[in-house]
């Protein structure tokens, strides 16, 4: 059994590298590559993927893994050794599904589509990406027909990204979300907004660049494990737990892009870099889905970074490396702009109250284009019409309505937006309970300290990896499953004493 299972081991340790390396290439294709580059590398990063798959889908895993199935049983559930053959086997029994040729078909549309729609954006122009994206959905709902017996047809689509999460789970958890949030909003935005002109003065990068390092040096990123480079698009990569890479961007005229988006990609980092050294080279050793990734960068991000006593501490010292634009603007009102809420076009600009609205709209989006209820060449109509009776304004055209979000036109259609949403709620509920286990946990932000909050994630998120699926770590974590209430809770609160609720 031994030799067995090491050999499992070290051929799930070759196909692990060969996807390491296509990612620092991709790492490398939006930091570094100059663009003569680009033609070959997406060859390359195309190749190393399909070798991954071939090895990962050779019938030997499957032999290994039926062979270890009864070593598997005399384990622990929540062993290492039992954790890696239990989310290997799920993973390969996906794989396989999927026949090699039909992912090199995806993988090639989506490219095709994604360099269609980087022109179509800026041009407006949804005409020309319309017959790539009816493609998509079609590609979207063949995928999911891989998976026969689902309830919903986004079902497999979700789980690829939420692990265990169904269509009807989300829709029952947004809809109560719906509930709560939408009177919130509209108390807010009936008053007077507030003024955020403090954050649009000039701010030169060389001042905002290492303002953020130093923030997120205390959080607990680790820089000898990591680096910070500049992209178009803030990202975290992980190459290795040894290598966990993250990105940004600024804007001179806007102090909060680059420095919100550092903390955000902090906390995604700071994920990955606290997963257990054991699990390296495994399936284990990432983040469990993307609503528990999304948790831990908007925890950072917002729970911490836009909370009030955070900036008692750090709002002398962005003031001091910004004497001329912050001198005479009080705490008070740097605190209410960077919560400023507001009705906006833009999901990724959007607030914390309004961001799930958007979120929301596109899930139902995905759901009855998966359905087949809302055809693509309605799509710009139906975006307009949702967006006006959500949020009250229309947007003016295609590029700030159904074209802002790079992900439908990256190749899929479902699955791919439920978990911001599901990230926010998870923050909420995360940080209560380690706030209730730790009561120093906000007193120490106020001090510019964060260990104990570091030291709690780490303890119970960080380090399990993959070892445990959202369901199970919540239920394990907090005692309870997933709930708005914390969330809806945070909100109140907080806006409670920016606005009158
Ligand atoms: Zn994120």
């Amino acid at each position: 059994m031994e030799a067995k299972f090491q050999e499992l081991k070290n051929r799930l340790l070759e196909i692990n590298d060969l996807n390491s390396a296509a990612a620092l290439l991709t790492w490398d294709q939006t930091t570094y590559m100059p663009p003569g580059g680009a033609p070959a590398r997406g060859r390359q990063i195309a190749t190393l993927g399909k070798l991954a798959h071939e090895k990962f889908t050779d019938p030997t895993i499957g032999k290994l893994l039926d062979e270890l199935t009864s070593y598997e049983k005399s384990l622990l559930y929540d062993s290492d050794e039992a954790s890696f053959l239990r989310v290997t086997r799920r993973d390969y029994e996906k794989a396989v599904k999927v026949p090699a040729a039909f992912i090199a078909e995806l993988f090639s549309h989506a490219a095709k589509t994604y360099d269609i729609w980087t022109k179509a954006r800026p041009a407006n122009d949804f005409t020309t990406v319309r017959p790539y994206l009816e493609k998509t959905l079609d590609l979207s709902r063949k995928y999911a027909n891989f998976y026969p017996g689902y309830e919903h047809i986004a079902d497999p689509l979700i789980d690829d990204s939420d692990e265990g999460m169904k269509a009807s789970t989300v829709k029952k958890l947004f809809a109560q979300l719906r509930e709560q949030l939408v009177p919130i909003v509209k108390a807010i935005t009936s008053q007077p907004a507030a003024d955020d002109s403090c954050l649009k003065k000039n701010y030169p990068e060389a001042q905002q660049w290492p303002f953020g390092v130093e923030v997120i040096k205390r959080f607990g990123y680790d820089f000898s494990r990591g680096r910070q480079d500049k992209t178009h698009h803030p990202y975290c990569i992980k190459f290795s737990l040894g290598d966990v890479r993250i990105t940004t961007r600024f804007k001179e005229n806007d102090l909060g892009e680059g420095l919100f988006s550092t903390l955000h990609e902090s906390g995604h980092a700071m994920y990955e870099q606290g997963i257990c050294m054991d699990l390296e080279g495994t399936p284990l050793a990432r983040g469990t889905s993307s609503g528990v990734h999304e948790s831990q960068s908007r925890s950072w991000e917002n729970l911490v970074g836009r909370s009030r006593g955070f900036w008692e501490f750090f709002y002398p010292k962005l003031q001091q490396t910004f004497p001329q634009q912050l001198r005479s603007v009080s705490l008070d009102t740097f605190y209410r702009a960077i919560n400023k809420v507001e009705r906006s076009l833009i999901r990724t600009d959007a607030d914390e109250v309004t961001y799930n609205l958007h979120v929301m709209m596109r899930f139902d989006f995905e759901l009855q284009m998966l359905e087949g209820k809302l055809a693509i060449k309605d799509l710009p109509e139906a975006w307009r019409e949702r967006f006006k009776a959500d949020f009250g304004i229309a947007p003016p055209d295609d590029k700030d309505g159904c074209l802002q979000d790079v992900h439908w036109y990256g190749g899929v259609i479902g699955g791919v937006f439920q978990g911001y949403t599901l990230g926010n709620i998870l923050s909420a509920q995360f940080f209560e309970t380690a706030v209730k286990a730790h009561p120093e946990i906000k007193p120490q932000i106020k001090q510019g300290e964060f260990a104990t909050l570091y030291r709690w994630l780490k303890e119970n998120i960080y380090q399990h990896g993959r070892k445990y699926t959202a369901t199970e770590l919540v239920q394990k974590v907090t005692g309870g499953p997933m709930s708005i209430e914390p969330y809806i809770r945070y909100l109140k609160t907080k806006y409670g004493e920016l606005y009158k609720l």
